[in-house]
């Protein structure tokens, strides 16, 4: 606020000496001295500004406790165990055990690493200090360096203020902080901050007045210096990975504690149909599901919020833009192509069939997984491409031509092929596709997809009828129902009895 009152009031005497008629060169000359020297004073301030110790145990996010994390079993579980040196010291150091100074989280992006490290901190009663890794990255050589002392620093001084045996410090991102030395541009300044840290980190001992624990966080473990993980550094690596579907369900349950539920709501069918999200999207979820329910001023969240939020979450916010009635129609009978295929494959696989435009989409179908899959049958593979076929040879038998819309569909469909050939399940076996002649890969590829296109297309035509009324229902109600496509082509099968 200072400044922008600063800035307006400079500008207002600039613009009052041009009234007059004065010279301002050298009230500009000035003013460009005073500001660097402003800069030159921020830049050595900027150590004693930086102050990572913006959390602490009793920060107004309050405790988080390992009851409060969903999923993550074996995480919790490795770290509790890993924890223990801190809460009873004395017996670690009867047993004559090397106590413990770094633990690495390593796992995808929201997967619930900063929850963790906080209920750490809980669980050990310790003062809890969150720092990134890029907070300690600047381009003048010494300045991260002094920012690893000074956090150590603060860490003691604050532990010892709230009367603390122990602290934790959390380093989000430390592969920034921590990448393999020498492989930066500006290394001088990365390897002096690297340094510091593991010149801190060796200098932690179990008789020190402040028992210290690092926590670092990574999705990229890749990237680390060695030295990193070197034993008697961070030598316990915990994975954290995406919640399964009784993780799922847990996190749901979490974040659903708040927030009222009809009676209608089954997490566990959510749960289900959400495999691959993080805890952090089933988090928003909940929360957009919560926020539909309120727009629409519905006093609870029914079943029909949390799918829509699931679609938000997966493919973005809807888009104003709206494609004209005949585009329209092209959508329609695309997406249904696809559900046909994919019910046809797989019953009661489909969960929603939409022709509103979210993200890049137009339309789209969420499939119901069967099960959390992390291993697929070539017949599995094959059917996933068919589904993705489905699209654009509906439009074709329907319309008599196809368009640009099946892209992204083709791309995933190659990339399948590739899979299929890659792990040694098409006809000719196993192979290294980088030993095959050129483009041999591309022609195996093209025969795979080709194979497919025709049993979609017999498909297509034997379901021609049903694929017609369904897409006009579609245009009509812009988004159905797994149950209700269903419905409507168990309808058309008796018809054409
Ligand atoms: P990043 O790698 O992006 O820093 P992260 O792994 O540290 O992410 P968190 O910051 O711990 O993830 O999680 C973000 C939010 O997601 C949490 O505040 C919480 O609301 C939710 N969340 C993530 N995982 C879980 C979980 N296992 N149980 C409950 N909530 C979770």
């Amino acid at each position: 606020m200072l400044k922008e009152i600063g800035i307006g009031g400079v500008l207002g005497i600039i613009a009052g000496l041009l009234l007059l008629g004065l010279n301002i060169y050298p009230l500009l000359f000035l003013l460009i001295l005073v500001l660097l020297v402003f800069k030159m004073m921020d830049l050595k301030g900027g150590l004693k500004k930086f102050n990572p110790v913006k959390g602490g145990n009793s920060s107004k996010k309050g405790l988080i406790c390992f009851q409060d994390i969903g999923g993550q079993k074996v995480a919790k579980r490795e770290l509790q165990e890993a924890l223990d040196f801190l809460k009873d010291p004395g017996m670690i150091k009867a047993m004559g055990i090397r106590p413990l100074k770094g633990i690495l989280l390593v796992g995808p992006p929201g997967t619930g690493k900063t929850l963790l490290a906080r209920a750490a901190a809980t669980y050990t009663n310790s003062e809890f200090i969150p720092a990134a890794g890029s907070e300690f990255i600047e381009m003048y050589a010494g300045v991260g360096a002094q920012r690893v002392r000074q956090l150590f620093m603060q860490a003691r001084a604050l532990a010892k203020n709230n009367k603390k045996k122990s602290a934790i410090i959390f380093i989000d991102e430390i592969e920034i902080l921590g990448v393999k030395r020498g492989s930066h541009n500006s290394h001088l300044e990365y390897d002096q901050t690297l340094n510091q840290l593991l010149v801190e980190m060796d200098g932690l001992s179990l008789d020190d007045e402040v028992a210290i624990l690092v926590i670092g966080a990574t999705n990229r473990h890749d990237l680390l210096d060695k030295a990193l993980l070197r034993p008697g550094r961070f030598d316990r690596i915990v994975q954290v990975e995406l919640p399964d579907r009784e993780g799922r369900l847990q996190i749901l349950k979490i974040h659903a504690r708040n927030k009222p539920l009809a009676a209608d709501v089954d997490l566990e069918k959510i749960a289900i149909e959400t495999f691959g999200f993080s805890g952090a999207q089933l988090e928003s979820l909940t929360n957009e599901a919560a926020i539909l329910a309120f727009r629409e001023k519905a006093r609870q969240l029914g079943t029909k919020h949390l799918k829509e939020a699931i679609d938000k979450v997966m493919m973005g916010e809807k888009l104003d833009r709206k494609p004209d009635k005949e585009e329209c129609l092209r959508i329609a009978i695309h997406e249904t192509g696809h559900a046909v295929v994919s019910e046809y494959i797989r019953p009661s696989s489909i969960s929603t069939i939409t022709i509103v435009p979210r993200g890049k989409a137009l339309g789209y179908i969420r499939q119901i997984p069967e099960k959390d899959s992390y291993l697929y049958t070539k017949e599995h593979l094959e059917g996933q491409i068919a589904v993705l076929l489905g699209g654009a040879i509906s439009e074709e038998v329907v319309l008599g031509s196809r368009s640009t819309g099946a892209t992204m569909d083709f791309e995933q469909a190659v990339e399948l092929a590739r899979k299929i050939i890659t792990s040694g399940l098409s006809s000719i076996g196993v192979v290294s596709p980088r030993d095959l002649p050129d483009g041999a890969l591309h022609e195996y590829i093209k025969e795979i997809i080709s194979s497919q296109e025709e049993k979609v297309r017999s498909l297509i035509r034997n379901y021609l009828p049903a694929i017609q009324n369904i897409a006009y229902h579609l245009l009509e109600k812009e988004r159905i129902s797994g149950n209700c496509l269903r419905e409507l082509l168990g309808k058309e099968k008796k018809n054409a009895v």
